[in-house]
Order: structure tokens, then sequence, then C-alpha cells
């Protein structure tokens, strides 16, 4: 069975452990509702690294809606064997009291980027993540940390993040894992109804028709999702669709 480390304290310990002996470490934060996404990271950090961690924590700073929190699939067990079963050595799995000893009382704000798209809509979400980013990478202090694609707005505020503070850990990024019919992969996914399944994969097929954001959205309206945003930002379009209760996001090289 993995090494499963539930105190900062403990996983401070053994990653000074893995150091000494020049073990490199690679690091793989999620919020655990492993799905092959999550595992495609595990494997590249394996592929990487001479010892893998996966942080499994549910961040509650990053939720401004309590039922969204609230609802986020938890199904510790079955995270360790998948986790295992990619190649990781050790889970952390710490409690929020540890993880904001401090009460939340110090956090980290990016004031331009983190104001748009996701956080335009989710209010506080960045500063939540970026702060929680920040704490996993100083208490595990790994060489490479790894994120995915799927988040892209969140995978460059990690990097200029990681660079304005000048932490040593690279941040490495991963390609988006999407099932058969296109639909990235997420652990909100499992709540979609039968009917909102069927209907979601077009979310992806939208955002690649090369169309105006404007159409894009129009397209999506029309499909039958709440459109939260189209937008184009570098090479990407960005999207937030809701069906129902669940949101997802998705991006697109143009
Ligand atoms: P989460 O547990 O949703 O916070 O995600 C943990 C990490 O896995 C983040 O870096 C995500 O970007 C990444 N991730 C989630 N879903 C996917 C996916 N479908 N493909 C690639 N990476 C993903």
């Amino acid at each position: 069975m993995i090494e499963v480390i539930r105190t900062i304290g403990d996983a401070g310990r053994r990653m000074a452990d893995f150091r000494r002996k020049a073990l490199s470490i690679g690091l793989v934060p999620t919020m655990g509702a492993l799905h092959d996404g999550h595992l495609s990271l595990i494997g590249r950090a394996r592929a990487d690294n001479d010892r893998v961690v996966v942080s499994i924590f549910v961040n509650p700073t990053q939720y401004d809606d309590p039922e969204d929190l609230e609802r986020y699939p938890r199904t510790l067990a079955a995270d360790l064997e998948k986790a295992e079963a990619a190649g990781a050595d050790l889970v952390i799995h710490p409690a929020p009291e540890d993880i904001y000893h401090d009460g939340y009382r110090f956090r980290v704000t990016e004031s331009a980027f983190s104001r748009e798209l996701e956080g335009a809509h989710r209010k506080g979400h960045f500063d939540g993540v970026l702060t929680v980013v920040l704490k996993l990478l100083n208490i595990v202090r790994a060489d490479r940390a790894y994120f995915g694609e799927k988040d892209w707005q969140q995978l460059l505020l990690v990097r200029d993040m990681a660079a304005a503070f000048f932490v040593a850990t690279e941040i490495v990024a991963c390609p988006i894992v999407r099932e058969a019919d296109g639909l990235a992969m997420s652990s909100r996914n499992v709540h979609l109804a039968p009917e909102e399944r069927v209907l979601a994969p077009e979310f992806h097929r939208i955002l690649q028709t090369g169309a105006s954001t404007e159409d894009m959205h129009r397209q999506l309206v029309e499909a039958g999702f709440g459109v939260d945003y189209v937008a184009k930002r570098g090479d990407r379009i960005l999207g937030a669709v809701r069906l129902g209760k669940v949101r997802l996001i998705d991006n697109v090289q143009h």
C-alpha cells in the first residue's frame, strides 16, 4: 500500500530525507477524484524524477460556492490505488487546519490576469489556488511540479507566480487528456446527467470550429449550454460553460 503522509511536519521530514539522499522529487498537486488526466501527470513525473509525490487536498479557499465544495467528489481509497499504479511513491493528504494554520491570513494575490476569465466568474478563486500551490511548493520543495493544460489560466498564473517569487521548482505543463468523444476529463464529469453527458463533447467540438468567439458563444447557447465566456488569449481559445449544475472548462490551440 502506498505511503500516506497526513501532516505538514511529516511531509517536510520525508522530503528532507529524499534530498539528503540526492533523490530528485516530482510533485503532482491534485484535489483527488483521480482520473486519467491526473494519472498522465503522475506518469510524466515518474519518467522525470527519482521520487513522485502526489498531494490530495480539496482546497477550500478556491471555492466561492460552498455547494460546489461540498459536492466535490472525495474518493481517497480509490485515489491511493490509482496513484500507486500510475507510479507515485507517496501521497500527501493534509488537513485544511494544517495547511491554513494561519486562518488564511496570508494569501497570494495576482492583480491582472487572475481577474479575467475564470477569475471574473469565481471570486477569489485564483488567490486560493496560488496560495495553496505556493504552500505545497514550499512544503515539498520538489525539483519539478506538474500542472495540466486543462486549467490553462491556472498553469500560466502558477508559472508566473513561481518566477515572481523565485521558486526553485520547475513548473512543467502537461497536455489535456480527453475522453474518446473529446470531452476533457474532469472530476466534475461524474455529476453530468446522462443527457448532459451526451451533449458535453459539443463544447470541445465547437471550440475547435475556428469560428469567431462570438459565433462559438452563439453556437454553444443554441446547443443548450449556459456560457460563462469564450475568449482568445495568446494562441488559445478558452471557454467555460454550464450544463445543469456542472461547470466545464476547456481550451484549444487556434
Ligand atoms: P484538480 O484535481 O482538478 O485540481 O487537477 C489537478 C491537476 O490535474 C491540475 O494541474 C489539472 O490541470 C490537471 N488535470 C485535470 N484534468 C486534466 C486533464 N483532463 N488533462 C490533463 N491534466 C488535467
